[in-house]
């Protein structure tokens, strides 16, 4: 579209960035970045200390180095830092002021910076200094691409005429585009008229690609059955960078993905890799254009609360196995099997009664990012959470409908209503779910999401004609209930749950277990010598706590191990059966 008359007159001058990789075998990369100045006798400029969709302050600006700033004509001006995140920059009065940094790139994870001999993976908020107050400008990049380097693949728009240069509407956009770039593998496909690409860079040689394209293209279709059709994205990307990493980030016109090497030789690993994909891919809509109203706009600069996240997160992992199970990419089995993990998760953690799924959200920043040993007694992982909540509500809603409205009905309405620029509050979403349920949700939701009482599953069970069938462990096995790690040689405490034998006698992590009952017990000996025991049975644990050596009594319990599975009842009635269908494909 070209602009004309007012509008063009209102329009902003961008921020032109300029990247450059001159030694990318060190992880630098340089920005040249030249900032409209109105004018003014100087301008503060920020770098973002979080990325959105990863809960913690990381202080991206520790790795920027070389700050100067010049101005017309190369004239040397002065800059000063002004906060741990901030600069200020004399202009000289002149109408721009070109700055230019480097940044140090070796984190392989999805929210920061990668950059090596061949390959590089750029993130908009470790990367790119922006202008205070200048979030609504285009933030404009140019790439300029060692030799030997031929792809570079972001969601933003390309300038026209122009390659390796790309255009965000905003800084919302920049920070929501990440850069992949070197010599990617590149393969395009079209559903409903959007054009999707699947970006494979790195280590690609033991990829199956084309099994992964028609993965990928299975899961578009079946989110898009989800959420009637909406593909709201000019484009969509799926950025994967291949070496022995994992994780994603979502964004909202792609996203960012690390895999193993070997993640199409392995069931395991490539039905990982689509859940994964699945579960990015389905925050296109949950998340980040149907979001909790405290997540935008966002401040870059300061953490940002929400309860909602078991929501955003959970809701979105119990779609991510829908979505690689209904288009036939799972079996059944293997999608309960995986629906078993979720509320194992959830029912073998002592903190599921301490911490409820809204408050576990709220204190992402302080307990999910920051996990410690005592995690799993004092909160709850609202992924896992929400996922199960999810899984009880589409129950309910087609008990409460008699089968004619899902749970996908009901994000569709929360989409209709809340996407875009609105947001939905709590109160807002429990009332949607509500009414595609036409019933009243509100106690429900006080009982499953805010509150840390056990979950019922009877109603869905019944609905679905399923059950927790026991897994046969064979003879009860003896148990003391710590994790430990081999520590060169060492037999260390790594864990303690509550209401675990090793709890109640006091054992504590970081303890080393010496021996049990006076014989010595090699740090990879430990489940064999529990062997030679019988629950109920006392033993003498012999361990060293900060080198002071000392006797513990402990009273060994029964491994818990798996004790069951979720699964299709074999005497489930014929309606049943149907419900399990309608519900994940046949
Ligand atoms: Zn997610």
């Amino acid at each position: 579209m070209t602009l004309s008359g007012p509008i063009a007159a209102q329009a902003l001058e961008p921020i032109r960035y300029t990247v450059r990789f001159p030694a990318p075998e060190t992880h630098y990369l340089e920005v040249e970045a030249v900032y409209p100045t109105g004018g003014r006798p100087h301008v503060d400029l920020f770098m973002a200390v979080w990325t959105p969709g990863s809960y913690l302050v990381r202080e991206y600006a520790r790795h920027v180095e070389n700050v100067t700033v010049r101005g017309p004509g190369g004239r040397a001006l002065t800059i000063q830092k002004s906060a741990k995140n901030r600069w200020r920059a004399d202009t000289g009065g002149a109408p721009t002021v070109t700055v230019t940094y480097r940044v140090y790139g070796r984190e392989m994870t999805v929210r920061n910076n990668w950059v090596e001999s061949s390959f590089a993976m750029l993130n908009g908020a470790p990367t790119f200094i922006s202008l205070v107050g200048g979030s609504s400008r285009p933030h404009e990049v140019r790439l300029e691409l060692p030799s030997g380097w031929k792809t570079s693949s972001t969601a933003m728009l390309p300038v026209a005429g122009q390659p390796h240069t790309y255009r965000a509407e905003d800084f919302d956009t920049l920070v929501d585009s990440p850069i992949v770039l070197g010599n990617s593998l590149i393969r395009e496909f079209e559903v409903a008229g959007k054009r999707h690409f699947l970006v494979l860079e790195g280590e690609t040689a033991f990829f199956d690609v084309d099994e992964a394209v028609k993965g990928v293209r299975k899961i578009v279709e079946a989110g898009g059955q989800v959420m009637g059709g909406r593909y709201d994205y000019p484009h969509y990307f799926v950025l994967y960078v291949i070496t022995d990493a994992g994780g994603g980030l979502e964004h909202k016109n792609s996203f960012l993905g690390l895999a193993g090497r070997y993640t199409t030789r392995n069931r395991r690993a490539y039905l990982g890799w689509l859940g994964l994909t699945a579960h990015e891919y389905f925050h296109n809509w949950n998340i980040k254009r149907l979001r909790p109203v405290e997540l935008g706009p966002f401040d870059y600069e300061n953490e940002v609360y929400t309860k909602a996240l078991w929501i955003a997160e959970g809701f979105t992992d119990y779609y991510a196995g829908l979505l690689v199970k209904r288009p036939g990419l799972s079996t059944r089995d293997e999608y309960f099997e995986e629906l078993t993990g979720q509320i194992e998760a959830v029912q073998s953690v002592p903190g599921r009664l301490v911490t409820s799924a809204d408050m576990s959200s709220y204190d992402a920043w302080i307990k999910q990012y920051r996990p410690d040993e005592n995690t799993p007694n004092t909160t709850i992982n609202y992924y896992s959470k929400g996922a199960v909540i999810a899984f009880l509500l589409d129950a309910r809603i087609r008990r409460a409908t008699n089968g004619a409205k899902s749970l996908d009905d009901a994000m569709r309405l929360a989409y209709e209503r809340y996407s875009g620029a609105r947001g939905f509050t709590a109160e807002q979403f429990y009332q949607t779910m509500s009414d595609a349920a036409g019933t009243d949700l509100r106690s429900w939701f006080a009982a499953t999401a805010e509150s840390s009482k056990e979950l019922d599953y009877a109603e869905a069970l019944d609905w679905f004609g399923l059950r927790f069938r026991p897994v046969d462990v064979g003879n009860p096995r003896a148990w003391m209930g710590a994790t430990t790690r081999n520590d060169a040689g060492r037999l260390v405490v790594s864990g303690l749950r509550r209401e675990t034998p090793a709890y109640a006698a006091g054992l504590n992590v970081d303890d080393e277990i010496l021996a049990i009952d006076d014989v010595r017990v090699r740090a990879d000996a430990l489940a064999g010598r529990l062997e030679q025991y019988r629950p109920s049975d006392k033993v003498t644990l012999l361990i060293s706590r900060r080198d002071r050596v000392t006797r513990l009594d402990v009273t060994l319990g029964t491994d818990p191990g798996r004790r069951w599975r979720i699964e299709p009842a074999p005497n489930a009635t014929a309606d049943q059966k149907q419900r399990v269908t309608a519900w994940i494909g046949s």
